[in-house]
């Protein structure tokens, strides 16, 4: 029975978004474990997304006008006219005070904005016709008014959303459209609201897939774009855009941030004596030990070579030190040879070195790196008063 019911979570398994890894799936359902990075490339191309469909609706919401003087009496045209005139508006000021800043919430504000606006639109009009004697013409022409919360639906396969995320934007959609048929409840005509409200949640549905699929590729991308492929380690080009996330949040909460440049001792010698896979091999034997002795806060970046850099927020120059020793004490792995692997450190921290920018930092603990090496390697070099030596 249980071996059947494994089978059958393996074949359902395979359904899945095959560009993920099974570790990265929870991440399609809500944006908890999602990287700062992944964070930040989602708010930019919400936000572009957002200031698209706001440029589009803030043209053509007016324009529409035109058609509507055809079809409708003067008095319900002018109504009409007032609301597409505001709608407008506001779509104007979501396109002026929106830019992609990278910010998540800012992210949210702007989309609940864009799907906020038609929505109200879209009650007032709703009520509006309802409160009017229509002809047929016009009557027919006044349905296109009702597809518009589809069309706002299918619009949320645009963006690249987790499943909690469309669940809550699609809620307010439905609960919208429960709104203007309660709000038309004398005039409504009730089998054909239930219908349209079904094809609204099966709208709903097919909309989270395409915009969960979007997603799935968007961490497939990243995680390539952003990993170097032999040690699988962040590389260097993603690793300065995390650098920078790290220092703007350590800089506006003025918290600790500490930076480890770690450099591999007598490499070379490796590959000379023994071949260069067998240092790749060292490299990433070296890399997977590091990173699965590190906090879930740290990040872990190959800076190029036998180089390293290894970024510890919230962590002050006394714990990144004591840190760095017990590791040093466990051992960084061995040599082809059996001896063991061993590493010059150079480490400096924000407050501690007061340093003015994320670049200079780094340059502190490169320096202190090289300061390592020729104090004799194999040892931690912090501040002076920190100067630490392996055992
Ligand atoms: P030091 O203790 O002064 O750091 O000596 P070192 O030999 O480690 O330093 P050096 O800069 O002279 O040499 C670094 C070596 O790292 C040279 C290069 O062949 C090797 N290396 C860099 N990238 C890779 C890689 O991806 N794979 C392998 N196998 N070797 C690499
Ligand atoms: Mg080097
Ligand atoms: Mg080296």
């Amino acid at each position: 029975m249980t071996s059947a019911l494994e089978s059958l979570i393996r074949c359902l398994a395979t359904l899945l978004p095959g560009e993920l890894r099974p570790s990265e799936l929870p991440q399609l359902l809500t944006p908890r474990r999602h990287s700062p990075l992944l964070d930040q490339r989602r708010a930019t191309m919400i936000v572009n997304r957002v200031r698209l469909f706001a440029f589009l609706f803030a043209v053509l919401t007016p324009l529409w006008a035109v058609i509507d003087i055809m079809i409708f009496d003067f008095s319900l045209w002018a109504g009409l006219a007032l609301f597409r005139v505001l709608a407008s508006g506001a779509f104007v000021c979501l396109l002026l005070f929106y830019r992609p800043s990278g910010n998540l919430f800012e992210a949210y504000r702007a989309i609940t904005l864009l799907f906020a606006i038609p929505t109200l639109f879209y009650v007032a009009s709703h009520t509006l016709l309802g409160s009017h004697q229509l002809t047929e013409f016009s009557a027919a022409a006044a349905t296109g008014y009702a597809f518009l919360p589809f069309v706002l639906m299918a619009g949320l396969s645009i963006f690249p959303l987790t499943l909690k995320e469309n669940l809550t934007l699609a809620s307010l959609l439905l609960l919208a459209q429960g709104l203007a048929g309660y709000l038309g409840w004398s005039t409504l005509n009730w089998p054909s609201f239930a219908g349209g409200f079904w094809l609204l949640i099966l709208i709903a549905g097919v909309t989270a897939l395409a915009s969960m699929s979007q997603l799935a590729f968007m961490i497939a991308l990243l995680r390539q774009a952003i990993h170097d492929p032999l040690t699988g380690m962040l590389s260097r080009g993603s690793g300065e855009e995390i650098l920078d996330l790290h220092w703007g949040g350590a800089q506006r909460n003025d918290s600790y941030l500490s930076l480890a440049f770690i450099d591999l001792d007598h490499f070379k010698a490796i590959n000379d004596n023994f071949g260069h896979d067998a240092g790749d091999r060292i490299l990433c034997a070296f890399a997977t030990h590091l990173q699965n002795n590190l906090r879930d806060a740290d990040s872990l970046l190959r800076w190029g070579g036998e180089e390293f850099l290894l970024i510890m927020p919230n962590t002050d120059m006394a714990q990144a030190d004591q840190a760095l020793q017990r590791l040093m004490q466990h051992g960084l792995g061995n040599r082809p040879d059996g001896s063991p692997l061993t590493a010059s450190i150079g480490l400096a921290e924000r407050r501690h070195d007061q340093a003015p920018s994320c670049h200079e930092l780094l340059e502190l603990a490169d320096r202190r790196m090289y300061l390592a090496k020729q104090g004799g390697r194999n040892r931690i070099y912090g501040h002076n008063s920190l100067a630490t030596q392996q055992a």
